[in-house]
């Protein structure tokens, strides 16, 4: 065995769970650590506090002079609790989060010192942020972002740290990051939302999208991690052949969660309840060292904002616990990779869950205008809605057989299909009092009875509807929730716009009762939304067949998926609900595919090391033992020697041949990237990249791993998936 290889697996033996002493109930803690309303009571004016609370819930701005107030509040309250520094903390179209410290701490004359944080410090900062990607929005050159406060998702304290949540925007106002869109979003699928409730009840006010995220992940002993140059470098193995035992038992899934695992687990969660972020499930998942954590829904926007603060903290928490956590979609062949479900749902200010059905057969029907409407949304919008969700990462897992086929369906169960169909052969035009009564009792009427006891599930449909959310379960475990519920919501708002302009139209021009416009409108919806509709296998082939036949997209690489993010209609779509304009549209197309090249690159790049580096020099040690074995064997026997030697003879011919073969794929693929790497147009060196040079990665694996098998353990330099995958 290597002796980082040795002494990886030695200390992972070694390791003991950390004690995690719970003095404090956490309902008691919640928060405590977030400027949410408490704190704000305590240390805001009631005209400041009234002028966030204002912000929050109607977008209105705040004062100059408010925000002084509202600085010097947070200041202090940050202070209390330990704080020393402040940052404006954004997220960058990199995906992930950034922020940059600056002290409170400023001198006066006299050689003194105060603590301060003006209004203006809350309000705006001017980070040196022109190494971050902008789709060619900001030249680097002529004017930096700046990052605002975004008061709709509190301050917190992190690590002695005061974080407040910002956009971050160029000077020209467009939106350089993941926020400000999803935002824009939310506003207006909020707006669009009101307008049809109205139909249903005059006292809706506002509709809030709420995110209820389900986050997977693997824990590895970050000693053995750090013996992975491809988990470092690259978040998941490149190589590894697949351990004697996999998950094919079953036994991981919802068992005792390991004693380590656990106290990590505990640990995360005591940060996440001082940040407020509702951490509530935690368990084991499919594969061997995979786990899950789950929140209580919230807000989108601010569910998104833990999540990627929740992503942050694990890795910070693991480190004491001498874990790395691996947010890959798909660290290691063979078993399951992570996702990341996207739990979505309107909700009104009067209490209302539109994608519950009520009480009264009037509740029932808005029910049905939501579910419909989400369900036209999702048929008309399927391939957009697939690009929200592609990633180089996410490539892997989308397709393999545990995941959701990079063809976006949306499965309802059998009994809301039979509402649907029922639906579908109401009368056109205005319809008789006896077929309404008979609509509304039966069909409409029949709803919240069904969904009480439906325990309908499919596992592998993309979108899927559970009762009360739709759940959207292709989102990689890497993901930015923003990206695909900036998605989700436009298209939900286009819909529901369209939808109250149609049913309106019947009113006004066809002289129709507004019930009977309604059911007419959701007539046609219901019948030219069928193809996106499905309740069977997902996983399977049949699937993929019959998917084509229904004029589905199934674009299974992220080059070929993002493509229509730069569509007209979708240049369109956005412009029109003011959610992107054009250059910020087209900027995150230019990203995402400059990010995906930039992903594989590196992949490549690890691989061909990787290879050439730990296991050709490995697999030609352990042939040169063989050869002096046989050499020895020679001197002794002499002519006969062959007898004695037929296995060894049979090896160093194999490896010879494993040996040549990754060279060969290895050049070529060296070949193939510097011809890409010339290569000037976005869309094909993305091809390349995709198309030319991944492909090989599986070649090189396979001879690869063969070697595993092969070789000496005691010479084998990578740390196992029986060692990564196994050890607790
Ligand atoms: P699972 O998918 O593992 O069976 P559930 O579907 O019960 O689990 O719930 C998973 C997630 O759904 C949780 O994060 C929960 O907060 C979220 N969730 C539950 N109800 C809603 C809702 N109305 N809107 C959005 N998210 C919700
Ligand atoms: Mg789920």
């Amino acid at each position: 065995m290597s002796t980082l290889r040795f002494h990886a697996v030695k200390a992972s033996l070694k390791r003991k769970p950390l004690k995690i002493k719970e003095s404090k109930r956490r309902s008691e803690i919640f928060g405590s650590y977030v400027f949410n309303e408490a704190a704000m009571r305590q240390y805001l004016t009631k005209t400041a506090m009234n002028s966030v609370i204002e912000a929050i819930e109607k977008g209105t701005k705040i004062n100059r002079l408010e925000a002084g107030h509202i600085s010097t509040g947070m200041k202090e309250w940050a202070i209390s609790k330990g704080a020393t520094h402040y940052t404006h903390w954004f997220q960058p179209l990199t995906g992930v989060t950034a922020e940059k410290h600056d002290a409170f701490f400023e001198t006066i004359e006299g050689g003194m010192a105060i603590e301060k944080f003006g209004g203006d410090q809350l309000v705006q900062q001017e980070p040196d942020a022109s190494s971050f990607p902008s789709g060619g929005i900001r030249n680097t050159f002529e004017a930096r972002g700046y990052t605002a406060w975004d008061p709709t998702s509190p301050a917190f304290i992190y690590d002695g740290t005061l974080c407040v949540p910002t956009v971050f925007v160029s000077y020209t106002g467009e939106a350089l990051d993941y926020k400000t869109p999803l935002l824009r979003a939310l506003q207006v699928v909020d707006n669009a939302s009101v307008a049809v409730c109205k139909y249903f009840d005059k006292n809706v006010k506002k509709v809030t999208a709420s995110l209820g995220w389900e986050q997977e992940y693997f824990l590895i002993d970050s000693a053995m991690a750090a013996s992975r140059p491809d988990i470092l470098l690259t978040g998941r193995t490149v190589f590894g052949h697949s351990p004697a035992k996999g998950q094919q038992l079953d036994d991981h899934y919802f068992g005792t969660i390991p004693a380590r695992a656990l106290a990590y687990m505990r640990d995360l969660e005591y940060h996440c309840m001082l940040l407020g972020i509702p951490a509530k499930t935690r368990h084991n998942e499919v594969a061997p060292n995979q786990f899950e954590l789950a929140p209580i829904y919230e807000e989108a926007n601010l569910a998104v904002d833990h999540n990627t603060l929740l992503m942050d903290i694990m890795q910070k928490i693991a480190k004491r616990h001498n874990f790395t956590v691996l947010m890959h979609e798909k660290p290691f062949a063979g078993v399951n990779g992570s996702g990341k479900h996207n739990n979505w749902s309107l909700s009104t200010n009067t209490g209302v869950n539109l994608l519950s059905p009520g009480k009264t057969p009037m509740s029932n029907l808005q029910f049905l205008t939501f579910f419909i409407s989400t369900i036209k949304a999702v048929q008309t919008h399927e391939e957009l809605l697939r690009s929200a969700i592609a990633s180089a990462s996410n490539d892997y897992r989308l397709g393999a057989n545990e995941a959701p086929p990079a063809i976006i369906s949306v499965f309802i169960g059998e009994q809301l299909t039979k509402v649907l169909n029922e639906l579908e052969s109401v009368t056109k035009g205005k319809l008789s009092p006896k077929e309404k009564t008979d609509l509304k009792l039966n069909v409409v009427g029949k709803i919240p009875e069904i969904l009480r006891d439906n325990t309908d599930r499919n596992r592998t449909s993309s979108f899927a509807f559970t009762g009360n959310k739709f759940e959207f379960r292709a989102v990689g475990s890497t993901a930015n929730c923003a990206k695909p519920m900036m998605v989700l919501n436009t298209i939900v708002a286009k819909q529901l716009i369209d939808f109250k302009i149609e049913v309106d139209e019947l009113i006004d021009k066809k002289d129709m009762k507004k019930d009977d416009a309604i059911f007419n409108v959701l007539r046609e919806y219901i019948k030219t939304s069928k193809a996106i509709l499905f309740e069977g296998n997902g996983y399977s082939e049949a699937w993929e067949k019959e998917a084509k036949k229904r004029g589905l997209s199934n674009n299974k690489t992220t080059p070929e998926a993002l493509k229509i993010k730069k569509a007209k209609s979708t240049i369109a779509l956005f412009s029109s609900l003011k959610v992107m304009n054009k250059v910020e549209t087209e900027a995150r197309y230019e990203i995402e595919m400059e990010e995906y090249i930039l992903h594989v690159q590196i992949e490549s790049r690890v691989i061909g090391d990787m290879a050439r580096n730990h296991v050709v020099p490995t697999a030609v040690r352990y042939q040169n033992i063989l050869i002096e074995n046989v050499t020895g064997l020679k001197a002794i026997y002499g002519n006969q020697y062959k007898d004695f030697a037929k296995e060894q003879l049979a090896l160093i011919e194999q490896i010879s041949q494993h040996i040549e073969a990754i060279n060969s794929s290895v050049t070529k693929m060296i070949g193939e990237r510097k011809t890409c790497n010339k290569e000037t147009n976005l869309e094909k060196k993305a091809d390349g990249y995709c198309h030319k040079i991944k492909p090989l990665f599986e070649d090189i694996r396979y001879h690869c791993d063969k070697l595993e098998l092969m070789v000496d353990d005691g010479l084998w330099p990578l740390t196992k998936y029986r060692e990564l995958l196994f050890t607790k």
